[in-house]
């Protein structure tokens, strides 16, 4: 396995207009690519449609203050691949949000989907942008102007925004309602993520989250790791991670550390899931929850724990931090949260990663049942949405894990491998055009 990994060839590729690193985002991406090509057989022929994007679009988003003052962010839609179906992937709000990082998550976004057999391309958008600034006036002219500007290129049968980073529902009403007015119809199909009485459907709030639960339940059971007093770190306790976590800990496990942008908690008797919840709602962040011992941020990564579950942004384990970490099993509920340095290090302490690709898929999963059940104007019930959102994720984890013990390689490996060979596939069976 080693060997193979060693004779990659360089993460960088020849693209004008990005400059990737060994652990940016995208170089990210690119060595992970790097490691399918000898599983890939006579497809391999095709990989290189996987090291750049198919489309790349950078827009202008001014909006007027409500002081009255003019200001300019910067968006971007990058659709990565869509030999398999229309894009699908989320839009991000955050003032570090750039080209590179957007093209590594539309990419990311084509191996989930294909990693888990959605018939869809994958897709990703951003604003570069803080929204804690601005009110919820200015926040909604962003959202519409940016809507507008990638209006050509989305559509329930393009491309098919969704929720993430600092985006939630309500942008994707104000989202959905832009494009309707600007094509005359009621596009509810457009976005997913959307209020129910939209349109969106019933579990899709926590569907990430519930799937972050499911699949490392399942990695648990596969690797001895007993789920009553389980420890639990979690990084980022928004959406996903405060989802993940409140199901871990009805299932009997402790979350005994937990760190956002505002703070690091720990407590090694367990930390109360819903009331930390509770403080995040009122307070935004986790610093300051009474519950537990304020730590330095750093410590986060030194605490004694069964699972890891980064669930905030990408990069977080890097290679010194894999070094000092003391956990069996990394889920990972965020895009990329392992840098390719990390990840050797951790396979070689024998830690096992959960690769995003499957862990975090629950989100996109119940997303492409909203866009379905839109379609066919026929709605079902959150127990119909959770069982067959289980028994995806599921499945698609079992094929991955026999995947990878039948090469000898890590899950995320495995799950590329799984998800490429799919993606190229198709491709050769479409053929280049003209
Ligand atoms: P969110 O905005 O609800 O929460 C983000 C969390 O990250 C917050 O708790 C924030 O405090 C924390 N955070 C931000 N910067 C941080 C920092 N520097 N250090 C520590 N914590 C920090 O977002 P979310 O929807 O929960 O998304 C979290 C991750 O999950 C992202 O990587 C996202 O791409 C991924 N994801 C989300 C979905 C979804 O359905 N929402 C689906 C798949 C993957």
């Amino acid at each position: 396995m080693a060997d193979i990994i060693r004779a990659a060839p360089p993460v960088m590729n020849n693209l004008s207009y990005v400059q990737p690193t060994a652990s940016s985002p995208w170089g990210t991406y690119l060595a992970q690519v790097d490691r399918v090509g000898p599983y890939m057989g006579s497809l391999a022929r095709w990989v290189e449609t996987l090291r750049r994007p198919k489309r790349a679009l950078i827009v202008d988003v001014p909006i007027e203050l409500d002081n009255g003052e003019i200001v300019h962010f910067e968006g971007y839609r990058v659709q990565h691949n869509l030999s398999r179906g229309p894009g699908k992937g989320g839009v991000r709000y955050h003032p570090a949000v750039t080209l590179e990082e957007v093209m590594a998550l539309s990419a990311w976004m084509t191996v989930k989907n294909a990693a888990v057999n959605l018939p869809y391309g994958g897709a990703k958008g951003g604003i570069r942008v803080d929204p804690a600034k601005l009110s919820l006036k200015e926040l909604e002219r962003v959202t519409r102007r940016y809507t507008s500007e990638i209006g050509g290129i989305i559509g329930p049968q393009q491309d098919i925004p969704a929720p993430d980073v600092n985006t939630n529902a309500q942008v994707m009403a104000w989202m959905m309602d832009t494009y309707s007015m600007n094509t005359g119809t009621t596009a509810t199909g457009v976005v997913t993520g959307k209020p129910i009485h939209l349109g969106g459907s019933l579990g899709r709030v926590k569907a990430t989250g519930r799937g972050v639960f499911v699949t490392g339940a399942e990695a648990m059971r596969r690797l001895n790791i007993p789920m009553a007093g389980a420890r639990i770190a979690v990084q980022g306790y928004g959406n996903v991670g405060s989802n993940a976590a409140l199901l871990f800990a009805v299932a009997g496990a402790k979350i005994v550390a937990v760190q956002d942008h505002t703070g690091t908690v720990y407590n090694a008797a367990g930390l109360d899931a819903p009331r930390l919840a509770a403080h995040v709602v009122h307070t935004g962040g986790v610093g300051g929850f009474s519950g537990g011992e304020g730590i330095p941020p750093e410590s986060f990564w030194d605490a004694e724990t069964d699972v890891l579950i980064p669930a905030a942004l990408e990069g977080q384990i890097t290679a010194p931090r894999a070094e000092r970490l003391r956990a069996r099993l990394v889920l990972e509920a965020a895009n990329g949260p392992t840098v390719p340095e990390a990840d050797d290090i951790l396979a070689a302490r024998g830690i096992t990663v959960l690769p995003d690709v499957i862990c975090n898929a629950g989100g996109v999963i119940v997303s492409y049942f909203e866009w379905v059940q839109d379609f066919s104007s026929y709605f079902w019930t959150e127990e119909e949405i959770n069982q067959r959102l289980d028994k995806i994720i599921v499945d698609a984890l079992a094929h991955i894990w026999h995947t990878a013990q039948q090469h000898g390689i890590p899950l995320r490996t495995g799950a590329f491998t799984v998800a490429c060979g799919r993606i190229l596939m198709a491709r050769q069976e479409r053929g280049l055009y003209p």
